[in-house]
C-alpha cells in the first residue's frame, strides 16, 4: 500500500484512511491513476481508469471525502464507465445521467453504514428511487436490497417510470449525484468495439480474485460469478436491439453484478 502514500493529488492524503475503512479497495486503488482538475464545478469523477478530484472535493469534511474516494473506487471496480459505454451503444435514447444516478444509488447503498465515512448531502439513496415505484418497503435495509439490483436493471426500471421519480431533485449544482461518470480521460482507452467488453471482463476477474479481501462490501454486491453476468448484459442488450421483448427490470436476485 506504500504506493498509495505517495499519491500527490487532492485525494492523496485521504487514500490511506479511506482504504482503512474498506481495506479490500486497496487493491483497486493500485489500478487507478489519480488526477486533479481545475474545473470549479467538479467534486470528483472517473472514467474507469482515472479518478479525478476537483476543487469542490476539498470543501467536504474528512469522513465525507473518504466516502467520495470509496464511491469513485467502487465505480472503477464495478466497471461502471465501461458498462455505461456499452449501454449507450446498445440502448435506444440512452440517458447517461440516469444511468449515472442508478450506479450512484447502488454504490451509496453499498457504502451505507461503512465505518469512518459519512454520506454527503445530496447523495442519492436507493430507497428514494425505489420507494415511489413500490420496490422499497419502510423496513427494507439498503445492504439487503442492493444485492437484488444491477445498475442496468435499475436504469431500465427508472427509464420506464421516469415521471414517477423526482429526478429534478438531483439537478442542483451543489449536488453530488448523477455527474461523476466521465468520458475517457487521456489516451488510455483503446478504440474498438471490444474494448468495453474487455474492460468489464478484466474488472470481473480482478474482483473475483479480490473477493476474499473485499468481504465487507462485495459480499453485499456480488453474489455470483460476475463474468457470467457481463455476458448476460450483452445478450439481453442484443435481444433489446433486435426488438424482441427484453424486460430487464426484474431484480436479478442472487445473480447480479451491480
Ligand atoms: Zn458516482
Amino acid at each position: 500500500m506504500n504506493r498509495l502514500n505517495s499519491v500527490a493529488t487532492r485525494m492523496g492524503p485521504d487514500l490511506r484512511d479511506a482504504i482503512e475503512a474498506m481495506p479490500g479497495l486497496g487493491g483497486v486503488a493500485l489500478w487507478v491513476k489519480f488526477l486533479d482538475s481545475d474545473n470549479p464545478e467538479l467534486i470528483a469523477c472517473t472514467d474507469g481508469v482515472h479518478v479525478e478530484a476537483g476543487p469542490r472535493y476539498e470543501k467536504y469534511g474528512d469522513a465525507e471525502r473518504r466516502f467520495i474516494v470509496l464511491h469513485e473506487l467502487l465505480h472503477v471496480a464495478l466497471a461502471h464507465p465501461a458498462r455505461e459505454r456499452e449501454m449507450e451503444r446498445r440502448t435506444e435514447d440512452f440517458d447517461a445521467r440516469l444511468y449515472n444516478i442508478a450506479c450512484d444509488a447502488i454504490i451509496n447503498a453499498a457504502l451505507d453504514g461503512a465505518r469512518g465515512v459519512h454520506t454527503p448531502d445530496g447523495a442519492v439513496t436507493l430507497g428514494e428511487l425505489l420507494a415511489p415505484l413500490g420496490y422499497w418497503k419502510k423496513e427494507d435495509h439498503p445492504a439487503e436490497i442492493v444485492r437484488q439490483w444491477s445498475s442496468e436493471a435499475l436504469y431500465h426500471l427508472l427509464a420506464k417510470n421516469r415521471e414517477r421519480v423526482d429526478l429534478r431533485a438531483f439537478d442542483s449544482n451543489a449536488g453530488i449525484t448523477g455527474k461523476d461518470l466521465a468520458p475517457a480521460m487521456g489516451a488510455s482507452h483503446p478504440a474498438g468495439d471490444n474494448s468495453n467488453e474487455d474492460e468489464i471482463r478484466a474488472w470481473s476477474s480482478r474482483l473475483k480474485m479480490a473477493r476474499g479481501s473485499l468481504a465487507g462490501i462485495f459480499n453485499r454486491l456480488v453474489r455470483i460469478e460476475p463474468i457470467a453476468y457481463s455476458f448476460r448484459i450483452l445478450i439481453s442488450a442484443a435481444v433489446a436491439r433486435t426488438g424482441a421483448p427484453a424486460d430487464d427490470t426484474t431484480p436479478l436476485g442472487p445473480q447480479g453484478m451491480v
